[in-house]
């Protein structure tokens, strides 16, 4: 049995890359001192895979920002207004990532996305009439070299041709269709590179294939790959794919002469099923994804060994490998210090997945596995109770029944209601919560947890915050107010911290997008609520002022998507726990006098199946549900708001409608307000407050642009229904700005009141 690893993080343990990174940025570093740290960085990677006795070990894994855009520069993709910036190629490169401001032009950074159904966020890579697709770039060869000085043979990986071209976007009058041979003589080039580099095994990513594909999505996939197998030689080529199973195109994936084939046994739920079905090539090697590549959860040795036992039966030649890279998980346990033993042996970071890979590999390939120790000692893991188990959470959960996913009286009704309670004016202005974090804001917090200052004085300064944010937003005259979350250092680690079931790690970072890491919690047990989070805060914030104070929470879908879910009972049992935490929360801020509760729900739609066969069985049918559940139980005049991130929900209207919220604000101000005409047409009942400026830049909107914002929103939403607010929360903006903004915002909201 041998072992493979997808990919493998390159931030650096410590998070070294994103400093440097950072410091290069500040320009307090040369270009040659970044590109020491990040090949010092390579080495430590190879090295640790290669101690831990993996057979295949990737290069070309590592990337500056992110691995689709290594891939459209490999292959030339840079938009012109790049170009003409004339920077170096490490520069040109950063432009398109993060933006370019300086002497030579003032670019935008290149949109990102969610990679498929993860938090990571990749380039998207824009191809214009006249970009010219061909193989240009090094860095796969480099990388490869690179390693190999090392004494270390690595299976390079690239994004595969079928992926690229669905990720691009296509900006001038030319389509997919017309780069379509530029892409295939593009990767002919590679794969002929990597045979005169003398390169064993290249892998190629096809993430792309475990999504829905049709007739012409096939053709395409076929016409490129079998142009492309044509002239290989002696390089062997695994055809790599992940986050789900290929059912729609496995019949011609092993008709293909690949050398090997990856396929994810984790998430993809018909990948034995396939196997079984199909059979699996002799000639091939079966690179069989057992090792969760995206959780932290040991692996279940018994099961795994099962799995490779019955492909041996089968006589499939495999390979034990990770299900997806792991980028998407930790580096290791080793600085977790604060976390006792009994928490830490039930997880399983990169680096001690390398471990269970070559446990797993020993296993595999001995007579009498139930007897070694390793195996022992992990069926131990899943044989004992783990202290996750709380009785009255379950009791809670079972005595739920279907009306407690109603609210009533409808909300036609209760719009009516709301309105003569709450005394709004049309239009009303608000935010969507957080004010600006400044250093001060943060440095409070932080000396609070490090015990550096009493809980007294954390709070005084968090209630002068609060009082000065209130009186701004009165003297602006602000509707909807909010205290500004200043206690707050994330919006899911918040509220984790304050629920029981959670566990926080120290330096578990997983990177998001280009230096960007964020530090998901773990929901290790059933969650429960002990005492009121947030209610103190905001019946202060309500003290100061006679108007409409707002209330404040995330939402049940955010907060587990955003966390390392468990994996021994379902997601929608895990949600709903939360949803029952999260409902108590909203029931006392109700009890105490707060008239507008907002229930955020930023990331609804980041786990949304990759297969839209799935969407409502195996997500919708129970996420929207479980934010019903959190709200169900209040008086008809208390308003509930949510929000979310992105206004990329036009295809799942109906089911953010059935979220049953009286008010929906979301992101609009970068998107070009064809959601509101999906809204139209849906006859959106919830009201909207689609963000009229947008928060991510310092930029001042004017008065004048906000009024024709308004102008616009109102030829598709009744005026009844439409709300003035930002795009998002203010945190990470200066005071400066924010205050001039506010202002901006509602001066504009009094000018269309006078129109109307
Ligand atoms: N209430 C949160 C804030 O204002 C919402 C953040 C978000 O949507 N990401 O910060
Ligand atoms: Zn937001």
């Amino acid at each position: 049995m041998k072992t493979s690893v997808i990919g493998y993080p390159r931030i650096g343990t410590l998070r070294e890359l994103k400093f440097a990174s950072e410091k290069y940025f500040r320009k307090e570093i040369t270009s040659n001192e970044l590109l020491n740290t990040a090949k010092s960085l390579r080495e430590i990677h190879w090295n640790t895979q290669k101690n831990s006795g993996i057979d295949f070990i990737s290069s070309n894994d590592f990337s500056f920002y992110d691995m689709t855009l290594d891939t459209a520069v490999l292959f030339n993709i840079i938009p012109n207004r790049y170009r003409e910036l004339n920077l170096s190629n490490l520069d040109t490169y950063f432009a398109m990532a993060r933006g370019f401001q300086g002497v030579s032009g003032d670019v935008k950074a290149l949109a990102m996305k969610k990679w498929f159904n993860t938090n990571y966020h990749y380039i998207v890579p824009e191809v214009e009439d006249d970009t010219e697709i061909k193989l240009v770039g090094n860095k796969l060869f480099d990388e490869y070299n690179e390693a190999k000085s090392l004494g270390i043979e690595t299976k390079p990986v690239v994004i595969g041709p079928y992926t690229l071209l669905k990720l691009c976007r296509f900006t001038g009058n030319k389509t997919c269709e017309n780069f379509v041979d530029a892409v295939i003589i593009a990767y002919k080039d590679l794969v002929a590179k990597c045979e005169e580099n003398d390169v064993k095994w290249l892998q190629i990513d096809e993430p792309s294939l475990v999504k829905d594909m049709i007739s012409d999505d096939l053709a395409l996939f076929n016409k490129i790959y079998d142009e492309i197998l044509s002239i290989k030689e002696n390089c062997k080529v695994l055809l790599q794919t992940y986050f789900g199973d290929v059912r729609d195109v496995y019949a011609d994936l092993v008709n293909k002469p690949f050398d090997g084939i990856g396929l994810d046994f984790i998430e993809g739920k018909e990948t034995y099923n396939l196997v079984n079905k199909f059979g699996f090539p002799s000639d091939k090697v079966l690179f069989a994804g057992l090792v969760n590549g995206k959780n932290i959860w040991k692996n279940h040795y018994e099961k795994t060994l099962e799995t490779l036992n019955d492909l041996k039966n089968k006589g499939i030649n495999t390979v034990l490998s990770t299900s997806c890279s792991l980028l998407h998980v930790p580096y290791t346990l080793k600085h977790e210090t604060k976390l006792d033993t009994k928490y830490l042996s039930h997880f399983s970071f990169a680096e001690e997945k390398l471990v269970e890979l070559s446990e797993l590999k020993v296993l595999a390939d001995s007579n009498d596995y139930g007897n070694e120790e390793t195996f022992r000692n992990n069926k131990k893991l899943f044989t004992e109770q783990r202290d996750c188990f709380n009785q009255a959470v379950h009791d809670r959960l079972c005595n739920v029944t279907d009306k407690d996913y109603t609210r009533l009286p409808a909300r036609i009704e209760r719009q009516k209601l709301q309105k003569v309670e709450l005394n709004l004016p049309l239009f009303p202005t608000t935010t969507i919560g957080s004010f600006p974090q400044t250093k001060e804001v943060k440095a409070n917090r932080s000396a609070y947890k490090k015990g550096e200052i009493s809980k007294k004085e954390y709070v005084e300064f968090n209630k002068k915050k609060i009082a000065e944010c209130v009186k701004f937003q009165e003297e602006i005259g602000l509707d909807v107010l909010v205290h500004g979350e200043y206690e707050r250092n994330d919006m899911v680690e918040y509220f984790g911290e304050a629920l029981g079931g959670f566990l926080f790690t120290e330096k578990a970072w997983v990177q998001s997008y280009g230096t960007r890491c964020v530090k998901p919690p773990i929901i290790w047990g059933d969650v429960y609520r002990e005492k009121p989070i947030t209610v103190d805060w905001s019946v202060y914030a309500q003290s100061l002022t006679k108007k409409i104070m707002k209330g404040m929470l995330t939402g049940p879908v955010t907060i587990l998507n955003w966390s390392f879910p468990r994996e021994d009972i379902s997601i929608k049992d895990s949600i709903s726990q939360i949803a029952l935490a999260i409902r108590d929360e909203v029931l006392d801020l109700e009890k105490n006098e707060i008239k507008v509760i907002q229930i955020d729900e930023a990331a609804l739609r980041e786990k949304l199946p990759l297969r839209k066969s799935d969407w409502q069985k195996e997500y919708l049918d129970f996420a929207i549900p479980a934010f019903r559940l959190t709200h169900s139980g209040v008086k008809a005049d208390t308003q509930i708001h949510t929000h979310m991130c992105y206004s990329e929900f036009t295809d799942i209207i109906p089911a953010i409608d059935d979220m049953d919220a009286d008010v929906i604000t979301f992101e609009a101000s970068r998107s070009d307000l064809q959601i509101l005409t999906s809204l139209k047409e849906h006859n959106f009942e919830t009201e909207v407050g689609p963000g009229v400026y947008d928060i991510h830049s310092p930029r001042v909107p004017s008065v004048e642009e906000i009024v024709n914002a308004l102008h616009l929103m109102l030829t598709k939403i009744e005026k009844e229904n439409l709300w003035v607010n930002p795009d998002c929360g203010l945190k990470t903006r200066g005071i400066p700005e924010t205050e001039k903004s506010l202002q901006n915002m509602v001066e504009a909201a009094k000018i269309i009141r006078k129109e109307v």
